[in-house]
C-alpha cells in the first residue's frame, strides 16, 4: 500500500482505499460526533441511539448523551446478548413516536448491539431465533454508526454478532448492515491499550486468515493484504499511546476489514475462537482468537510467530484459556461447536477440508489450549 496518510488531512483527502463494493456510506470527519448530529438533521430523520455508557466521562460526546432516545450499553461488563436486543428494541418498540434509524456509537460490541435492533425491530421473534444465515427477515429502520473503538469492521459488514441462550453467533443479513458509517479516528483518543491491542490484533486475525482463505474473492484478497500490512505496522510500532497517525490507520484496517469480510471469510483460528467463546461468557473475542492463533502453529506459523511477536513488542501478558475459566471439562464441548464452522474451515483448508478438520484434529487444538 502506498501514499498512506498520517494525519488526518491526508486521511480526508484519501481516495477510497477499498475494492470491495460495501454497502455503507463511508463519511470521514474530524468532528464525528457533530457531523452525524447535522446530518441526521438534515435528512429529517427521528433516531434512536444505542451508545457505549463508557463515553459519559468523554466531553467530546457530551452531545449524544444530551438525547432523549437514548440507550446506554455496558461493552465493558458483556458482549451484547440476544436478551440485550429484545429489550432495547421493545424499549424503542414502546416509544411514542417511531424511530426511522437505530444509530450505534462505539465499538464492534455496541454497533452490533444497534445492528441487531435496526433489523429485529420488523421481525417479530426474539433475536435469538435469528441468529445464522440466509434466513428469511424483512429489513427493519435504518441503520447508522459512529465507530469509537476500530478495528472488527462491524461499521461495514451484514452481521450482528451475538451471545445467545445456546450460542455466540450473528444475525447474518444484509439488512443487518449500516447504510452510513462516520469515521472519525480521534474519537478512539480514550480507549484503554489493552482494548486498543486486542481489538487491533482482531483486524490482524481478520486479514490474516482471509489472505490465507481458499474461498476469498481477488477483491477481498488484495483487500486483507493492505489490511494487514496497516495493521501489522501499527502492532510493531506499539499501541501504548494513543497517536493520531496509528488512530488513521486503524480506522483505515477496520473498514478494510469490514470491506474483505463481505468478498471473503475468516478461517481455522476463528473457528477455534467460538468453541472457547461459548464455554466462557466473559472472555472478549479478540481474546479468544489470540488463544486460538497461538495454538495453530501448525497450519499458520506466520500468523501464530506474528502473534507472539506483537504480545511481546507491546508488552502483553500472554492470555490463556484458564484465566477465563476453561479447562479439560470443555474440550468435548469446544470440539463440537468448532466441528459445526464448517464455512471457516472450508475456507481454511479448501476442498480437502473434510479430511482435515476431523475431530480428532480439533480436539488436538483444544486439548493444546487447555494444557497451557
Ligand atoms: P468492544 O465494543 O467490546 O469494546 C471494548 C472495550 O472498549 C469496552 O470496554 C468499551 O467500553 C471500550 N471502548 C470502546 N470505545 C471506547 C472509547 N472511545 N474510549 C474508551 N473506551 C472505549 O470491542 P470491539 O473489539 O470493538 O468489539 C468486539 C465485539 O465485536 C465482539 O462482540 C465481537 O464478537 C464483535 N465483532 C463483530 C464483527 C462484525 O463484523 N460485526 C467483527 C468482529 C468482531
Ligand atoms: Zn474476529
Amino acid at each position: 500500500m502506498k501514499n498512506v496518510p498520517a494525519d488526518m488531512e491526508g486521511f480526508l483527502s484519501l481516495q477510497p482505499w477499498w475494492r470491495t463494493e460495501v454497502p455503507t456510506e463511508i463519511i470521514r470527519s474530524r468532528e464525528g460526533v457533530g457531523e452525524l448530529l447535522h446530518r441526521l438533521e438534515k435528512e429529517k430523520k427521528n433516531p434512536f441511539f444505542v451508545v457505549d455508557s463508557v463515553l459519559r466521562n468523554q466531553p467530546v460526546f457530551a452531545p449524544l448523551f444530551g438525547q432523549e432516545a437514548l440507550y446506554l450499553f455496558d461493552a465493558s461488563a458483556s458482549e451484547p446478548k440476544t436478551g440485550d436486543v429484545d429489550t432495547v428494541v421493545s424499549i424503542v418498540k414502546s416509544r411514542t413516536t417511531s424511530h426511522d434509524v437505530v444509530v450505534g456509537i462505539g465499538g464492534g460490541g455496541t454497533m452490533d448491539l444497534a445492528k441487531a435492533v435496526g433489523i429485529c425491530l420488523a421481525n417479530p421473534e426474539p433475536a435469538h431465533v435469528y441468529q445464522g444465515y440466509g434466513l428469511d427477515m424483512k429489513k427493519g429502520a435504518d441503520i447508522w454508526v459512529l465507530p469509537t473503538l476500530s478495528g472488527t469492521g462491524a461499521e461495514i459488514t451484514p452481521i450482528a454478532v451475538l451471545r445467545g441462550p445456546e450460542k455466540k453467533l450473528g444475525i447474518n443479513n444484509p439488512y443487518t448492515a449500516p447504510s452510513v458509517a462516520v469515521i472519525d479516528p480521534g474519537l478512539t483518543s480514550g480507549v484503554r491499550k489493552y482494548n486498543r491491542f486486542f481489538t487491533l490484533m482482531d483486524c490482524y486475525f481478520h486479514h490474516y486468515e482471509i489472505m490465507k482463505s481458499a474461498t476469498s474473492s481477488g477483491d477481498a484478497v488484495s483487500d486483507a493484504l493492505d489490511g494487514l500490512f496497516l495493521s501489522k505496522g501499527i502492532l510493531t510500532s506499539g499501541v501504548e499511546e494513543f497517536r493520531m497517525d496509528n488512530a488513521v490507520r486503524s480506522a483505515m484496517a477496520s473498514i478494510l476489514g469490514g470491506s474483505s469480510t463481505i468478498g471473503g471469510r475468516v478461517g481455522a483460528a476463528h473457528a477455534i475462537s467460538y468453541g472457547l467463546s461459548n464455554s466462557a461468557p466473559t472472555l472478549p473475542h479478540s481474546v479468544a482468537v489470540t488463544i486460538a492463533m497461538l495454538s495453530l502453529g501448525d497450519i499458520y506459523p506466520d500468523g501464530c510467530e506474528d502473534t507472539i511477536t506483537f504480545l511481546r513488542i507491546n508488552g502483553m501478558e500472554t492470555p490463556k484459556a484458564r484465566d477465563f475459566g476453561i479447562g479439560a471439562d470443555d474440550v468435548g464441548k469446544m470440539t463440537k461447536t468448532a466441528l459445526g464452522m464448517e464455512k471457516l474451515w472450508q475456507s481454511c483448508f479448501g476442498d480437502s477440508w473434510k479430511e482435515r478438520a476431523t475431530e480428532e484434529y480439533i480436539r488436538g487444538v483444544y486439548e493444546r489450549i487447555v494444557s497451557r
